[in-house]
């Protein structure tokens, strides 16, 4: 029903686009649209009816699609781009901004039917979230939390243990828990916590240093993605202080994230907070971002950003301030957009973790 309902709202804009259908050749696209899990499929989106539409997989997809994809007319064929093509005709869009060169092609003398491009529809309606996705994110921000916790009451962020052990110790946790890690887990010690998207390394954590941990649990295909930073032992003004700051910003930028207000707006809010305090230059990344079926996805908080917020987005908001050579902090949250605010999903505390 979910995915009858999503497939009712692209047939919206499709029809608002004079398309007569949509090529889907996203595999996430189609997760979201069809349901299926695999690894090879096409979706010929009907502007007018399901009954029209054609989903396409291969052989070792047959039996699998027949339980994911029940309620679509199957095809069993490949390339199956071109399959789904052979037979339509119309204006068809196709995602441009997935397709290569090369495949263009091929999708060109598939059929008689007229390609246009319709880059990003499918990622618009993603963004906003129904109650299933919401659940699914929020089941996945718990289970990040309730991980960090457990490694934190274990001591498992010491002296002495290395970061590549610490980030192993946090998937560890995630998977008993029954999740996936939604990327591979940023563990970054002293220095390092300066790099925004560092890897893990055997580098030994140190008494006095910042430790940054960007992690995510997933659920249902759905990722989380939080980041907390502590300290190992008694903070230094230094420490306290960009934290402090890392702090207000975010909390600015969450209360900015209100229904209405253009992406970029919120950026904004964000950044002048860092920017006032002269750390303009060292928060050279977005505010944010979408979290879903993929860990980046619209809407992106950022200056360059089109997107105007709308209820029930799911966005991060994360800024940092990354000082070379001696380390830096970033404070990250998963939620949703909601009328009257931003609703928090990940709960850890966001005040200073010593340890
Ligand atoms: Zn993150
Ligand atoms: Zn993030």
């Amino acid at each position: 029903m979910r995915r009858a309902n999503r497939r009712a709202a692209l047939r919206a804009w499709l029809q608002a686009a004079e398309l007569d259908a949509l090529l889907v050749t996203d595999l996430v696209n189609i997760r979201y649209l069809a349901g299926f899990t695999g690894s090879n499929a096409a979706l010929l989106i009907d502007a007018e009816s399901d009954d029209a539409s054609r989903f396409c997989t291969d052989f070792r997809y047959q039996i699998q699609s027949e339980t994911e994809v029940p309620d679509l007319p199957r095809v069993i064929d490949r390339p199956c781009d071109v399959a789904l093509l052979r037979d339509a005709a119309g204006r068809v869009g196709f995602e441009s901004h997935v397709v290569t060169v090369e495949a263009l092609t091929g999708l060109e003398q598939a059929g008689p039917a007229e390609l246009v491009r319709a880059p990003g529809l499918v990622e618009q309606l993603r963004a906003v979230k129904d109650p299933g996705e919401i659940d699914s994110l929020r089941h996945a921000c718990a289970i990040a939390d309730t991980a960090f916790a457990e490694l934190v009451d274990a001591g498992g962020i010491r002296p002495g243990r290395t970061e590549y052990e610490v980030a192993l110790d946090l998937d560890h946790r995630m998977r008993m828990l029954g999740a996936e890690p939604s990327f591979t887990t940023i563990l970054a010690a002293g220095a390092n916590s300066a790099i925004p998207h560092h890897s893990p390394t055997p580098v030994e954590l140190r008494v006095g240093d910042l430790v940054k941990a960007d992690f995510g649990a997933t659920v249902d295909g759905y990722h989380s993605d939080m980041t907390r930073t502590v300290v190992l032992g008694q903070p230094a003004d230094w420490q306290r202080d960009l934290h402090g700051l890392v702090l207000r910003a975010q909390r600015a930028g969450r209360e900015a994230c209100t229904v209405g207000n253009p992406a970029a707006e919120v950026d904004r809010a964000a950044r002048e907070i860092v920017a006032a305090a002269g750390h303009g230059e060292h928060f050279g990344h977005g505010l944010g971002h979408g979290i879903g079926l993929v860990i980046h996805e619209d809407p992106f908080l950022a200056a360059s950003s089109p997107a105007i917020m709308e209820a029930d987005m799911c966005v991060t908001v994360e800024p940092g301030v990354y000082l070379p050579g001696r380390g830096g902090v970033r404070i990250e949250d998963s939620g949703v957009v909601r009328p009257d605010g931003y609703e928090i999903l990940t709960l850890t505390t966001k005040e200073l973790l010593t340890l």
